[in-house]
């Protein structure tokens, strides 16, 4: 995974600046709602790459 200038959010891809925080832009633009439903899809989608291989 390349580290660029700017980092992009992983729920609406949206960049953020340099000095913003992903984790700030987490907290104040995103539900947790929108976040557990997230972070959810994520681990299914890791754990079906593991039984699919
Ligand atoms: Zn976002």
């Amino acid at each position: 995974m390349a580290t660029r200038a700017g980092l992009e959010c992983p729920v609406c891809h949206e960049e953020i600046g340099r000095g913003e925080q992903l984790e700030a832009h987490l907290y104040n633009d995103h539900s947790k709602r929108a976040l557990a439903g997230f972070v959810a899809t994520e681990a299914v989608a890791m754990e079906e790459d593991d039984i699919s291989e």
